[in-house]
C-alpha cells in the first residue's frame, strides 16, 4: 500500500464510465445504493460516446447531406458541389459529444453518484486501486459489490500493430486528422462501411477489403445485396475473399500486398484504417485477483443476471460477451443494478436490435434466416419491396426491404430485418412484438401512419397473413371436394 493513498469504503464500485457503466452507476443510486464510478478518460461516455456510436454517427449525418444533396437533382433541385470545412466539422462532432458527456456529469451529480477519475485494477474480490494522475490522486476502494464494463478495444493484425499517422483505427479515423485521398479499408464490416461511406462522402477514394466472400458476414444476404449495390458505386473497390498479406510504409504513403481473387497485387495507399473487430478489456485490470472466470475470447463470463463466478463482481456490456452494442450494455447496467438491489432483474431479452447506419440503413432483431437455416429452426418469410411503398417513393429511396421471419404454425413473429433508409428506426417496433410475443395479426390490425416507412413492416405482415389464408382456404376446398 502506497503511504497516504485515500481508502473509501462503498456499497457498490462501477469500473467504466461507458454506456454501460453510466446506466448501471445511476441505476443503482436511484435504488438507494452508495455507488462510485471509475472511469479512466477525462470525461465519462466511454467508447460509444467518444470514439464509437456518437461521434461516427454525427460524420454519418454529414455524409447522408452530402449524399443527398448529389441526389436531388433527379427532382429537380441543383446543388453546388459541397465545399467543406474539416476543422468547422470536426469541432461540430466534438462539441455534440462534450454536450452529452456534460450531460452524464451532471446526471451523475444529481443522483449523487461520484465520479473517480483514473484506471482501477483488482486487488482482490473486495478491493481496488485507481491509479490517478496529475489532476487527480490515487486511491483505494473497499467494496461490497463491483460492476465490471471496462468495454473493448480494436483488435490489431499482426503486420499492421506499428506506430504510424498513416495507420488508423476507429479511434483515429473518427478524429478526422484530414480526408485521405486514396484510403484503403481493412473489415467489411460494421465499423468498415459506416467510416467508409464517410470518407467516401468527405471525397476518399475507399477500397474495402473483406476477408470472407460477403460484407457484414452473418446478415442475411438479401439485407445486404441493396447496400453492397449501393456502396459498389460510392467506393472505388470492394474486395471480397481478399487478405492484407502485408502493409509497408514508404516515403508516398502505405502499400498493401493482397491475396485474393479479384485484387491486385499490391496498392499504395495514403490511410489506411484497419477494422476487423473489437477485443474485450479484461486484462491488465487484475482479474487473476479475483474468481472472475475469462472465457478463450477474453469476455468475463456472466449470467442472466449478470452474475461472474465471483459472487461480488457483476460484469456487463462489452467485456461481457457478444453482441458488442451500446444498449445491449445499458440494458445490462440495469439489470446489474437491479441485481444488486435485490430485484428479480435478468438480461432474458428476446430480441437485441443491430444497426448498420450506412446509406441504405441495414437493421435486424430477433431470427434472421441464417441463423434459422444453421439451427434448422421452422420459419416462414414474409417480404415486402419498398418500391411499392408510398412513403419510399416521395422520398425518392425506393431502394428497399422489410422482411418478416415468423413460425409458420402459430404466425408468432419471431425475427425481422430491414434494409433501407431509417431501418435502424423502423426496427423499434419490430423488436417490441418479439418482445411481446406478437403474431401477424397484431401487426396487421395496428394502425401505421400513412404514408410512413413503418407502414412496410404491417404490410409485410398483411402479404404473410393473406397468403396464409388462401393456402387455408385451398386446403378447404380440397377437402371439400375430397369429400
Ligand atoms: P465502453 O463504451 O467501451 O466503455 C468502457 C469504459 O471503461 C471506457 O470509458 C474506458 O475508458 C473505461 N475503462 C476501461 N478499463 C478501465 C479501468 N481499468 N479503470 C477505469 N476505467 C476503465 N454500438 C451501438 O450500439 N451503436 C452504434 O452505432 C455503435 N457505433 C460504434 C462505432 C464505432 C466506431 C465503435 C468503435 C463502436 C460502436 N458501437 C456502437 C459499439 C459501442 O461503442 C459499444 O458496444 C459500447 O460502447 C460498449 O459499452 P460499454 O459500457 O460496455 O463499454
Ligand atoms: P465487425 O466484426 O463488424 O467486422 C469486422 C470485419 O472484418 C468482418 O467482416 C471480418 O470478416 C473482417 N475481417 C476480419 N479479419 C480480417 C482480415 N484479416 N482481413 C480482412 N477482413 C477481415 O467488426 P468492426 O467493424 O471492427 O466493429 C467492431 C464491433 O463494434 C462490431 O462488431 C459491433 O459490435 C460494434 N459496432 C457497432 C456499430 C453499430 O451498431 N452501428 C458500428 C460500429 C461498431
Amino acid at each position: 500500500m502506497v503511504i497516504g493513498e485515500m481508502t473509501q469504503d462503498v456499497d457498490l464500485v462501477v469500473v467504466g464510465g461507458g454506456p454501460g457503466g453510466y446506466t448501471a452507476a445511476l441505476r443503482a443510486a436511484e435504488l438507494g445504493i452508495k455507488t462510485v464510478l471509475v472511469e479512466a478518460m477525462p470525461k465519462p461516455g466511454g467508447v460509444c460516446l467518444h470514439m464509437g456510436c456518437i461521434p461516427s454517427k454525427a460524420l454519418l449525418h454529414a455524409a447522408e447531406v452530402i449524399e443527398t444533396s448529389k441526389h436531388a437533382a433527379s427532382f429537380g433541385v441543383h446543388f453546388e458541389a459541397p465545399k467543406l470545412d474539416v476543422d468547422a466539422l470536426r469541432s461540430w462532432k466534438q462539441g455534440v459529444t462534450d454536450k452529452l458527456a456534460q450531460g452524464i456529469v451532471g446526471m451523475c451529480k444529481s443522483a449523487g453518484v461520484e465520479i473517480i477519475r483514473g484506471r482501477a485494477t483488482f486487488q482482490d474480490s473486495r478491493n481496488l486501486r485507481v491509479e490517478g494522475d496529475n489532476e487527480s490522486p490515487s486511491s483505494r476502494i473497499k467494496f461490497k459489490h463491483a460492476i465490471l464494463a471496462t468495454g473493448s478495444r480494436p483488435v490489431k493484425l499482426r503486420g499492421m500493430d506499428f506506430e504510424s499517422d498513416r495507420l488508423l483505427d476507429s479511434t483515429s479515423a473518427l478524429s478526422l486528422a484530414d480526408v485521405p485521398k486514396k484510403l484503403l479499408v481493412v473489415g467489411g464490416g460494421y465499423i468498415g462501411l459506416e467510416m467508409g461511406s464517410v470518407y467516401a462522402a468527405l471525397g476518399s477514394e475507399v477500397t474495402v477489403v473483406e476477408m470472407t466472400d460477403g460484407l457484414l458476414p452473418g446478415v442475411d444476404r438479401d439485407l445486404v445485396r441493396p447496400l453492397a449495390t449501393a456502396l459498389a458505386g460510392k467506393f472505388k473497390a470492394i474486395y471480397l475473399s481478399t487478405k492484407v498479406t502485408a502493409l509497408k510504409e514508404e516515403k508516398n504513403g502505405l502499400t498493401a500486398s493482397f491475396e485474393g481473387k479479384d485484387a491486385p497485387a499490391s496498392e499504395n495507399f495514403d490511410k489506411v484504417l484497419v477494422a476487423v473487430g473489437r477485443r474485450p478489456n479484461s486484462d491488465g485490470i487484475g482479474l487473476e485477483n479475483t474468481q472472475v472466470t475469462v472465457d478463450a475470447h477474453g469476455f468475463a463470463v456472466v449470467d442472466e443476471q449478470c452474475r461472474t463466478s465471483d459472487k461480488r463482481i457483476l460484469a456487463i456490456g462489452d467485456v461481457s460477451g457478444q453482441p458488442m452494442l451500446a444498449h445491449r450494455a445499458m440494458r445490462q447496467g440495469m439489470v446489474a443494478a437491479e441485481v444488486l438491489a435485490g430485484r428479480s432483474s435478468a438480461f432474458d431479452n428476446r430480441a437485441i436490435p443491430a444497426v448498420v447506419f450506412t446509406e441504405p440503413e441495414v437493421a435486424w432483431c430477433g431470427i434472421t434466416e441464417t441463423d434459422a437455416k444453421a439451427g434448422g429452426i421452422e420459419v416462414a418469410a414474409a417480404k415486402f419491396p419498398w418500391s411499392a411503398s408510398g412513403r419510399a417513393m416521395t422520398l425518392a429511396e425506393p431502394v428497399g426491404q422489410t422482411k418478416v421471419l415468423f413460425d409458420p404454425q402459430t404466425t408468432r413473429v419471431l425475427g425481422v430485418g430491414i434494409v433501407g433508409p431509417r431501418a435502424g428506426d423502423l426496427i423499434a417496433e419490430a423488436v417490441l412484438a418479439i418482445e411481446m410475443g406478437a403474431v401477424l395479426e397484431d401487426l396487421v390490425v395496428t394502425i401505421h401512419a400513412h404514408p410512413t416507412l413503418a407502414e412496410t413492416l404491417m404490410e409485410a405482415s398483411t402479404a404473410a397473413l393473406s397468403r396464409l389464408e388462401r393456402q387455408a382456404a385451398r386446403a378447404a376446398e380440397k377437402e371439400k371436394t375430397r369429400a
